[in-house]
């Protein structure tokens, strides 16, 4: 599914005490926020699961300023024949875009190093590309999402919640072998990061309009490379995924990744003490740019998500889960499926 842009964003920057800046264009990768809003109406059933309309990303104008001043953004998915679907964005949204404008402010000195400043979110039409024949058209194409009709009810009463549970994720359940054999791995690593490719399936309850996930097993990164900052995994461990899929023979997919995160080792390193470790931001709900690019790159579909085992020393071994929420990867809660 195309997703257009005939708007240009741009934020315009203040300083601390009003001076305007200038106007800098914002980049930002529209990806995951489109393919979040053709999920979110999928789960929904209001768009097919095929669905493949064409989209755009469009200004919403600000309510007293108006045009070209924003307050936040949209995504229209186009269905022939019928009102389009859309999704609002708040201006948070470009937050980064702005950060990223500041620090270079900074370097050019128009910023002082510290300093607060504010933004406004400000689209102006782009120019109309002239389509140049054999030229490459910017096309998403989004893989039909294989989910198979289960009850919704049946995985809910046979689980347990695990962190904060939010309705507008897509539930995701985990059988708690997947979990205990993460925990084994990790603790057979101590020290340096370890992990594994999740595999499992999508399934679609039509009572209710939610499509969520199972997490059925792992395959452990034997091939990958950790050291205690960061996993890779190589070729090998993308193949031991896929011989795994065909071995299995269950119709299951890869679902996303897990790794750990030895806490423990870090801030021995930097010297914290066991009641400093428990406020450290490392030690829950912490996913690194590196993180994310693996999420990224590895696992693109609005459904996939990824789950790190903190292993800490002030308490047990726990687990986060991150996930697109809203075009942003977020930590979210999941539930664990009750054994048998
Ligand atoms: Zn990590």
């Amino acid at each position: 599914m195309p997703l257009t842009s005939p708007y240009r964003f741009a934020v315009a920057m203040f300083a601390e005490d009003g001076t305007s800046l200038g106007t800098v264009a914002a980049k930002r990768d529209w990806g995951p926020v489109h393919e979040w809003t053709r999920f979110r109406f999928q789960r929904r059933g209001q768009l097919s699961l095929d669905g493949d309309g064409s989209a755009s990303v469009l200004p919403v104008w600000e309510t007293t300023l108006g045009e070209p001043y924003c307050r936040g953004y949209r995504i229209q998915i186009e269905q022939p024949g019928r009102v389009p679907l859309c999704s609002d964005f708040p201006n948070t949204h470009f937050r980064d875009a702005a950060s990223t404008v500041a620090s270079v402010f900074v370097e050019q000195k128009k910023l002082r190093e510290g300093e607060y400043y504010s933004y406004l979110v400000v689209a102006q039409p782009a120019p109309v590309q002239p389509e140049s024949p054999g030229g490459l058209r910017v096309c998403n194409a989004s893989p039909p999402v294989p989910a198979r009709n289960a009850s919704l009810n049946i995985f809910l009463t046979a689980s347990t919640a695990c962190g904060t549970i939010d309705d507008s994720d897509m539930p995701v359940f985990v059988s708690p072998q997947v979990l205990e054999e993460a925990a084994a791995q990790t603790r057979a690593h101590e020290g340096t990061e370890t992990g594994g490719i999740l595999i499992g399936k999508l399934w679609r309850d039509l009572a209710v309009a939610e499509i969520f996930a199972q997490v059925t097993a792992a395959v452990p990164a034997e091939h990958s490379i950790g050291n205690h900052v960061k996993l890779t995994f190589t070729p090998q461990t993308w193949t031991a995924a896929n011989a795994a899929l065909q071995l299995r023979n269950r119709d299951e997919i890869l679902l996303g990744y897990w790794h750990s995160h030895p806490v423990r080792t870090w801030c021995k390193g930097r010297s914290c003490s066991l009641d400093a470790q428990k406020s450290c931001r490392f030690a829950k709900d912490f996913f690194s740019a590196d993180d994310e690019d693996v999420l990224r790159a590895a696992f693109p579909a609005p459904w996939c998500f990824a789950i790190v085992a903190n292993d800490t020393a002030f308490t047990d071994l726990t687990f986060s889960m991150f996930g697109n929420r809203e075009g942003i990867t977020t930590p979210r809660g999941f539930f664990v499926l009750r054994e048998g």
